[in-house]
């Protein structure tokens, strides 16, 4: 029996070995332990002080003389750890959040004769950004890695409930304490696979597992049910598992897009080859998924044939213009046709040299509160994000924007769709984008933020995109990040339309829908922006509903006294399953944060003024300044009937041309002003306030 030491940062842990249950390993360290260098918390859910800040374990052993094994348990591994057996690197843990049971070979000749010392530390020490992970139950198996992960072996199939048809679909294998457990199997032409999740193109997948006990999970992304299987395997056990799963969601008539896809192959970072690609779009269940690499236009055509899933999925070419202002995913493209600029600066230069690019339409902001290349477009140094405003005067013709990545997750999930509103009361026409910016196959995967757009969905394999692309143009969307707002309208107008509001009443119609799998808690209602209605919805009451529906109801509200948009945002509970995990923020404001699923209606538009057409915010408070002329107590009596939107907007423009709002006289005829007024006033000086803090010293 070798004697073992394990080191935890100060801590020093000794015990004699014990063997598990398979003869041939030894366990070097039983528990899990909580590791961090030295700096502040990443995430307030791990204790302040860590056990340890790195893993060093010692044992006395045999050297090897064929490959062995390392098996370890990570959880929230962000960063690069490299995993070190005397002073040499065997490889890295994953880099992924989830928590997982990895498998490293040891060489022959690693492990040597005497004392042996393995150490897993953090790759960059004194890293500006912490890292809490878990690392723990290490073990040493005297055995080549291929014959510890091929034990036992699961013969797995998916399969449509109803026609019992193999579907394409994503397979979930975690461990008896709820880790994703490594398998015995590589990707291929109709396999992706990485720890704990199998893609499976087919709806088949062998894969082999050490003998133990595993809960399984099938499912086929957002609109599938999710079936799971409970199995227990002996050493040299095969079990054959079939798991049923079905079509839950109503969504007849959308397509399922993901504007923002990457490759491994094409953009040279992520994990995901462009042939993983093909298998996880297919399982997932996208029907209209945009390549959008960095800079490059890739037809996935020739590769979805090659995969045999062509009929799944309509592809489009697309992409990422990623420039050092600002990251633009643009389709329809030509494959390795002219592309825009990406070396330009400006972002007129820019959105000019997108739109004169052949074939292309949209010109998608992508992840705008996010920081790249020092550059955040929504960060309050360059946004006012009370009025939609560029504070250095950018040009903004963009026509979409993402206000979910479900790869670069933010703190503040509704942050980003607080920023659509105030850029459509700006009268920019732009269209709401769900979108995965997936470069993964498991770690971000692609699908968990979509887009469905409005056109005809019955045959997947053959969209018409130009009609996709022009109902995406006109807002005739939804975004969903597990959940679906559905509004509709004096009966009938649902997102990019345009009521002509012919009662005095509105009536607003909506739905929440969702699979099985997810809850929704709450949906609101905001006219411009602004909060007008809330509804809390108890899971329970969706038991008498149709599958797939978690809420239905009805509002009814006043005709306004001026146009305003209407948009309905759902929210529930994150999914923290591993079969549909939340990522954590990419770039935390807090170490604080709750996941949370959320889905999007769009916009409808309520012509109350009757003109035909939409007048946004910024319009009508234009018109009232301009008639003021230097009278604000006029303004301000004109502003009586509208709401707050047209209310900061009209602060903005009247601040911008008479200076600033906080001297004594503005703010003695605001004091008197009607409480809808004063708070668009205050909402715009709060957001300029911060616009002043954040290029203080810049
Ligand atoms: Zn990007
Ligand atoms: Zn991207």
């Amino acid at each position: 029996m070798p004697l073992i030491t394990l080191f935890l940062g100060t801590m020093i842990l000794c015990f004699t070995s014990f063997a598990s249950a398979e003869d041939s390993a030894v366990v070097l360290a039983p528990e899990l332990r909580h590791v961090r260098i030295e700096g502040p918390r990443e995430w307030s859910e791990f204790p302040e002080t860590p056990d340890a800040n790195r893993i060093e374990a010692t044992f006395s052993g045999a050297a090897n003389d064929q490959e062995w094994t390392l098996q370890v348990r990570q959880q929230d591994v962000k960063q690069s750890w490299p995993v070190s057996l005397n002073g040499k690197k065997l490889d890295n843990l994953a880099r992924d959040e989830n928590d997982m049971v990895v498998y490293f070979p040891v060489p022959p000749g690693a492990v040597r004769d005497g004392e042996n010392t393995l150490v897993i530390e953090h790759g960059a020490r004194g890293a500006a950004a912490p890292d809490d992970v878990r690392i723990g139950q290490i073990v040493l198996h005297r055995r080549p890695r291929d014959e510890v992960l091929n034990e036992a072996t699961l013969e797995l199939e998916v399969i449509d409930a109803d026609s019992g048809e193999p579907l394409p679909g994503r397979i979930t294998i975690i461990t008896a304490d709820g880790a994703l457990q490594s398998v015995g199997a590589e990707s291929n032409a109709h396999l992706a696979v990485r720890p704990g999740v199998v893609f499976t193109s087919t709806g088949q997948a062998r894969v082999g597992v050490p003998a133990g006990a595993y809960a399984l999970f099938a499912g086929r992304g957002f609109e599938y049910s999710l079936s799971s299987a409970e199995v227990a395997l002996a050493a040299g056990q095969s079990e054959r598992v079939r798991l049923a799963i079905r079509r839950e969601v109503p969504t007849e008539g959308y397509a399922a897009c993901d504007t923002h896809v990457h490759t491994l192959t094409h953009s040279g970072h992520g994990d995901a080859t462009v042939e993983e690609r093909m298998v996880t779009l297919a399982a997932e269940g996208i029907e209209l998924p945009i390549a959008t690499d960095h800079n490059v236009q890739i037809d996935h055509e020739p590769f979805a044939r090659e995969a045999d899933v062509r009929q799944r999925f309509t592809p489009v070419v697309g992409n990422e213009v990623t420039t050092k202002v600002g990251h633009f995913n643009v389709f329809p493209a030509i494959a390795g046709g002219p592309k825009p600029d990406h070396t330009l600066t400006e972002w007129s230069e820019i959105l000019d040299s997108i739109y004169a690019t052949p074939r292309v339409k949209v010109a998608i902001l992508n992840h705008a509160r996010d920081l790249h290349s020092g550059v955040r477009p929504f960060g309050p140094s360059l946004f006012n994000d009370a009025v939609g405003e560029n504070l250095d005067g950018w040009a903004m013709h963009f026509n979409a924007m993402e206000v979910v990545n479900s790869g670069a997750t933010q703190t503040d999930p509704l942050r980003l769709f607080h920023d659509w509103m105030a850029l459509l009361n700006r009268s920019r026409r732009v269209t709401p984008v769900g979108s995965s910016d997936s470069h993964d196959v498991a770690r971000h995967f692609v699908g968990q933020g979509r887009t469905y757009i409005r056109c005809d969905d019955r045959d997947p394999g053959a969209i018409d995109v130009e009609q996709a692309v022009h109902n995406f143009l006109e807002g005739r969307v939804m975004v969903s990040y597990g959940l679906l707002c559905e509004i509709a309208v004096d009966g009938k107008y649902s997102s990019g339309e345009i009521s002509p509001a012919p009662a005095d009443e509105v009536t607003v119609a909506a739905r929440v829908l969702a699979p099985h799998w997810v809850d929704a808690s709450k949906v609101v209602l905001y006219a411009n922006g602004n909060a007008i209605r809330e509804e809390t919805i108890d899971p329970e009451a969706a038991r008498g509903l149709p599958a797939g529906v978690k809420w239905r109801g009805e509002w009814r509200i006043p005709r306004p006294s001026h146009d305003v948009f209407l948009t309905a945002i759902a929210t529930g509970p994150g999914i923290e399953g591993l079969y549909w995990k939340a990522a954590k923020p990419y770039q935390p404001t807090s170490p604080d944060w709750t996941p949370q699923v959320i889905g999007c209606s769009g916009a409808v538009w309520i012509d109350a003024d009757h003109d035909g057409r939409p007048t946004p915010a910024f319009d009508y408070a234009e018109r009232m300044v301009l008639k003021a002329g230097y009278d604000f107590d006029a303004l301000l009596e004109s502003l009586a009937g509208y709401d707050r939107a047209v209310a900061a907007q009209a602060a903005h423009l009247w601040q911008s041309a008479h200076g600033s709002l906080l001297s004594e006289v503005y703010q003695a005829a605001l004091s008197r002003a009607n409480p809808e007024t004063r708070s668009g006033f205050r909402e715009y000086l709060e957001a300029w306030r911060r616009n002043q803090i954040a290029r203080a010293g810049t």
